[in-house]
């Protein structure tokens, strides 16, 4: 295949890509020549992917043709090409969470989100490269090395879903799937200019996928524009009986642009958010009031306090989720051990990474006797307020709008040196997270360095339609 026709196939966005292969002007197994084209001549340079799954992808695009040549068509991205986090299990295809703990370990069974869109005809073409077990902000904590920003590769792609946003922003995917705990799909797709969506809590099942913290984690897609975005939302989303926290959602009934309240928090526009960053977001603002928009000033009084809040809840349910990679149940083994307890301390020891090992310590602290009340049910009675907070402010607005992070992307290394600045930089992502809402991150600018600058438009529980919506009106 010719580079011309690799880079015309694999600058169609996920929705044109579909329609072209409905029309029969291309086949699926062109759209896998040109995507395995553009990963291996791309891959060196930017390290988007943990494995590839060539052989099953062609296979599955001969049957996925004959249903498109019978006219079969079972969703609006059949055939196209998808790229997974590597954290969401894959039957029979290795799932690593990007730890040396689960190097080698072959899930028996599909998450929820992988058998959705297989039946939806998309063609699994890899998984891709994360922070272990999603604990992080730049995808360097990944035991299978750093991923690298494709619009500059001395820095992060961000993460934990770095390797998803990369290859999306790439062209090594046109559209993919991450997960978000408190940042990890928003923060990479702005750090990386590509767009996704961290759906509400209980819109898509988690069965499947490697627990990090199970009250705050939720999957969603990642993709060239919302329409993307929406489209492969609308495959995964819905009640699962194996997920007991997912809902069945309402009929999208989107509010138009115009006429919209979007409401600006004081406290996301404050100390230590990046003049360029704060310029390119309020751009989007004044672009949103051109197309009809009613723009509100508002207050999220408690968002000094969400970042201590949510690494109490997020390392305390990791250490509980992590506890079950003992040696002996699942993962790495260490065989040199000579008891029990040897090998539970030994397997752990080698099988996790730094990252990983200061959450857990800090989450079995938190959870201590003695600690627990003043640590954990304090955080969880935060949690509780920053919630009401957002409620409160949703009287007077539809939508609230920010920055996804106060900078646009550190460089490699820079945030391995300094883990408490690392998390700093979650701060507008993770009281989403806390209070169990939606929220799109789109692409609004450039700093002066020409590295994108991405906003979050937070909704209401179930109200996705009209986050992406808005984020058709943004990039129009
Ligand atoms: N950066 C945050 C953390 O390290 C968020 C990660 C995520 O959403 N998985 O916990």
């Amino acid at each position: 295949m010719s580079n011309s026709s690799v880079s015309q196939i694999t600058s169609l966005t996920a929705l044109q890509l579909a329609a072209r292969l409905r029309g029969r002007d291309l086949t699926v197994t062109q759209a896998l020549d040109a995507y395995y084209a553009a990963i291996d001549a791309k891959e060196p340079a930017y390290h988007c992917y943990t494995s590839l799954c060539r052989e099953h992808a062609y296979a599955r695009a001969a049957q996925v043709q004959a249903r498109l040549d019978a006219g079969d068509v079972r969703s609006p991205l059949a055939g196209v090409p998808l790229a997974v986090k590597d954290l969401i299990c894959t039957k029979g295809l290795e799932t690593t969470c990007a730890s040396r703990m689960l190097a080698g370990f072959v899930p028996p069974y599909d998450a929820a989100v992988i058998e959705k869109t297989a039946a939806a005809d998309m063609i699994l073409l890899g998984k891709t490269n994360m922070d272990e077990f999603a604990m992080g902000s730049t995808t360097e904590t990944s035991a299978a090395g750093a991923t690298r920003n494709p619009r500059n590769p001395d820095h992060v792609p961000g993460g934990s879903s770095g390797g998803s946003a990369a290859a999306v922003a790439a062209k090594e995917a046109p559209i993919a799937l991450g997960s978000d705990t408190g940042g990890s799909i928003r923060q990479p797709c702005a750090y990386c200019g590509v767009t996704g969506l961290k759906p509400t809590y209980g819109a898509v099942s988690r069965y499947g996928l490697i627990a990090y913290a199970s009250s705050l984690d939720q999957i969603g897609p990642i993709g060239r524009d919302a329409a993307d975005c929406a489209a492969l939302f609308g495959i995964i989303r819905g009640r699962d009986p194996r997920d007991g926290t997912s809902v069945e959602l309402p009929p999208d009934t989107p509010k138009p642009v115009q006429g919209l309240r979007v409401g600006l928090p004081r406290e996301f526009f404050g100390e230590g958010l990046q003049p360029e960053v704060a310029a390119a977001v309020l751009a989007a603002r004044d672009r949103l009031a051109a197309l009809g928009a009613q723009i509100v000033t508002l207050s999220l009084p408690l968002a000094a306090y969400a970042i201590p809040t949510y690494y109490i809840i997020a390392c305390a349910e990791a250490c509980s989720n992590l506890s079950r990679y003992d040696g002996i149940k699942y993962g790495h083994w260490s065989r040199d051990a000579e008891n029990l307890r040897e090998t539970y301390v030994r397997s752990r020891s080698e099988g996790f990474g730094m990252e990983v090992k200061r959450r857990i310590m800090l989450g079995n602290f938190v959870l201590s006797s003695g600690y627990f009340d003043a640590y954990y049910k304090k955080a969880l009675q935060a949690k509780r307020l920053i919630q009401q907070g957002f409620f409160e402010a949703f009287g007077r607005c539809d939508v609230i709008l920010g920055p996804v992070a106060p900078t646009t992307a550190p460089r490699l290394g820079e945030s391995l040196a300094d883990p408490l600045k690392m998390y700093l930089s979650d701060i507008y992502t993770v009281m989403v997270n806390l209070a169990g809402l939606p929220a799109l991150a789109v692409p609004c600018g450039e700093d002066s360095a020409g590295l994108p600058v991405g906003l979050q438009l937070i909704g209401q529980p179930f109200d996705e339609a009209t986050l992406f919506s808005a984020g058709y009106g943004l990039a129009s």
